[in-house]
């Protein structure tokens, strides 16, 4: 099936509508667009597990506080359709600000505890974004199930809380980080950094590497991770702020006294023009990449 591009919700709802009456499983891929490999992970993903593949490309300004990237995000629609098509995506949701928000949208979705913590306290007010576009996007593309990647972890996690609060129907699925070789975590955000500060960036890598080679020391005090992790950004000399290193339990969130098995250590750092984010999922994921 070729690719179907759709501006307008209510033709994406009419369709995906017209899928659930036929019995077709729909695999649904929301993302900011500036599409790589990251992305695409999540589109095979999808394309594996159900009939219909719907991505959707959407740079959602409420998601965005004053003063960040809302306006310089990258954006490359064209690449996006055509890597979309390679990837077997079958429709293309491409919505314009004013259909999703017109000018008496008042309705937003939020989630609490989960969103106290990590990146929530530092942008406030993203995460009821998230939360208000994703439930908006889901009551369009219906989808059987939505993909979301680990390198948002808290997203994840915020979204599964909302889906099984709301009894939303849909099946979250969660996919692992795609590095770039070095292992610099992929992300849209790459692109703001020179050469120089692409090195710098590196460093939230080596710092999480750093902590699984602890863990398999057997060390199990989180501030001795803490340590070691902030020792190792610091040293990098375009890192402008850590906002924070978060040791967490990765359903909870909440800071742990032992680092174990499901234990979260979740990085936020400025790198140069770039706020950038990587974590570690301890005992799940591998970083066994070059350092
Ligand atoms: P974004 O376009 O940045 O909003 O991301 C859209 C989706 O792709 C989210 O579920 C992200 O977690 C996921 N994603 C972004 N970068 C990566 C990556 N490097 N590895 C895996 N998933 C990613």
């Amino acid at each position: 099936m070729a690719l179907k591009v759709i501006h307008d919700p209510h033709e994406l709802q009419a369709y995906t509508l017209s899928l659930f009456r036929e019995g077709k499983t729909v695999g649904f891929v929301p993302t900011m667009g500036y599409l790589h490999e990251g992305h695409l992970s999540l589109f095979r993903c999808a394309r594996r597990e159900n009939d219909v593949v719907v991505a959707s490309i959407f740079v959602n300004p409420t998601q965005f506080g004053p003063g960040e990237d809302f306006e310089r995000y990258p954006r490359d629609p064209q690449g996006d359709k055509e890597k979309a098509e390679s990837e077997g995506v079958d429709v293309l949701f491409m919505p314009r600000a004013e259909d999703l928000y017109p000018l008496d949208f008042q309705t937003f979705v939020e989630v609490e505890r989960l969103t106290r913590g990590l990146c929530g306290a530092f942008r406030p007010g993203h995460f009821r974004g998230v939360t208000t576009v994703v439930t908006k996007l889901l009551m369009l593309a219906f989808p059987t199930r939505a993909y979301f990647g680990r390198k948002d972890f808290q997203q994840w996690r915020v979204i599964e809380q909302m889906v099984r609060d709301l009894h939303l129907p849909v099946e979250i699925v969660s996919c692992p980080i795609v590095r770039e070789p070095d292992g610099l975590a992929m992300s849209s955000r790459n692109v703001y950094l020179s050469p120089e500060e692409r090195q710098s960036a590196l460093s939230l890598y080596r710092s999480l590497r750093k902590a699984e080679a602890l863990f398999r020391e057997g060390e199990t005090r989180p501030q001795v991770y803490e340590q070691a992790i902030r020792t190792i950004l610091e040293s990098a000399p375009h890192l402008k702020k850590i906002d924070y290193i978060a040791i967490v339990d990765g359903l909870t969130l909440e800071p742990v006294d032992r680092v174990e098995r499901g234990t979260l250590i979740a990085l936020a750092a400025h790198v140069g023009p770039a706020r950038l984010i990587d974590n570690w999922w301890v005992g799940v994921d591998s970083l066994d990449l070059p350092s």
